[in-house]
């Protein structure tokens, strides 16, 4: 596989900052090209992320003396130095929309973090294991843009990473009718730490702006098929979540409950979940956990603290499965909402793209 060069959109951010390290010594991806605002831009990276560095794993040495560009302004130097970029910026969402065709527009392809162009009808977004079929919807987007190479990606949100990959192998056989979730979501969703969010201690805080939204509405693209120039949405399962901020650094716990058409056993539900791998693990993607689906038989399993990081935080943990009285089964999973929720499964999407020549 040759080296891809790769620029990073965001990369001062909280995502950004994963992206940083996840590609650091990134065996397909080399970064050559760091980008942020205005504020940043003109520094080096060292200086941009001076007291602003948010991961407890220090900022890779060869990235520090590179020159933050300046995303909205430096577009085709950038386009011209990559094979493409990660995106994830904190601005306006039609800003962002904006943003990314420029991007593809110049020829420069962006898998991105954004929720901007989630709901694009020719974007495809992509949980690797489950839609890798939705990139080839890339050729209608490509024409509508008018580009050879150019095109946007994107990943869903992190609140529904562990829930959607849990439902998804029951779907066929089993046919999911209704899910509810509730969710218990990590403060660094919201960019944050303890230090910079200390009214999250000893506090749980139920509201978190457009989460429940993007919690029901999205699976149901990613669930969806490709009809001529665009992806259909299914129109099941009905889901229904609340999603709450809790005191907790990293990793979404999510608890679920669901009905089928076709009750599975207890046993039926283990197995599928045993058994479930998909397109990533077929090709060995190099982010791609071996087992994707973990199911912990312990109680009080799994636990945010201990769980989050099952290999490199790119696994799905779950565990407390039992009937129920009012839908036929509940759950509890988690999956880490910066790594397989973000920067992990953007880097996981753009090694499927990869592997397929996307970037070519
Ligand atoms: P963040 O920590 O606030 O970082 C925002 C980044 O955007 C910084 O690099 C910032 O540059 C840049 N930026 C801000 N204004 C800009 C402008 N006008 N032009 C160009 N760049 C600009 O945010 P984050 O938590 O990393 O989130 C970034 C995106 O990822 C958001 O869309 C978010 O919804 C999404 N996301 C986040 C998570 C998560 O777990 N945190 C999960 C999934 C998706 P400066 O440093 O120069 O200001």
């Amino acid at each position: 596989m040759k080296k891809y060069k790769v620029g990073i959109i965001g990369a001062t951010g909280m995502v950004g900052q994963r992206f940083c390290l996840l590609l650091d010594k990134h065996p397909w991806f080399e970064i050559v090209c760091l980008a942020a605002s205005p504020r940043s831009a003109g520094k080096t990276f060292k200086e941009a992320v001076a007291g602003k560095w948010k991961l407890a794993d220090p900022m890779p040495e060869d990235l520090a003396d590179i020159v933050v560009m300046n995303a909205t302004d430096d577009i085709e130097k950038i386009a011209s130095q990559v094979d493409f970029c990660f995106c994830a910026v904190d601005m306006k969402k039609d800003e962002i929309r904006a943003l990314e065709e420029r991007y593809a527009k110049a020829e420069c392809p962006i898998v991105s973090n954004n929720s901007a162009h989630r709901f694009t009808p020719d974007v495809p977004m992509v949980i690797p294991e489950i839609n890798p079929d939705h990139i080839e919807i890339i050729a209608a987007q490509r024409k509508r843009l008018g580009t050879k190479r150019g095109f946007i990606a994107v990943k869903s949100n992190c609140s529904l990473q562990s829930y959607v990959p849990a439902l998804a192998p029951l779907m066929e056989k089993y046919k999911v009718t209704k899910a509810l979730a509730c969710t218990y979501q990590a403060i660094s969703g919201a960019g944050r730490t303890f230090e910079t969010f200390p009214e999250i201690l000893d506090n749980v805080i139920p509201y978190i702006g457009g989460e429940e939204e993007k919690s029901e509405k999205e699976p149901m693209k990613i669930w969806g098929h490709i009809q001529g120039d665009q992806i259909v949405n299914a129109t099941e399962p009905v889901i229904t979540a609340q999603c709450l901020r809790v005191p907790v650094s990293d990793g979404h716990t999510a608890a679920v409950f669901c009905s089928f058409e076709k009750k599975p056993s207890k046993e039926e539900i283990l197995e599928a979940w045993k058994n479930f791998s998909g397109v990533p693990q077929e090709l060995g993607l190099p982010s791609a956990p071996k087992q994707f689906l973990h199911y912990f038989e312990e109680d009080d399993r799994p636990q945010a603290k201990l769980d989050r990081n099952l290999e490199g935080g790119m696994a799905v943990s779950l565990g407390r499965l039992r009937e129920d009285t009012l839908f036929d089964y509940k759950f509890v999973c988690l999956s880490h909402n910066t790594l397989r929720g973000a920067a992990g499964g953007g880097v996981l999407l753009a090694e499927l793209l990869a592997a397929k020549g996307y970037f070519d």
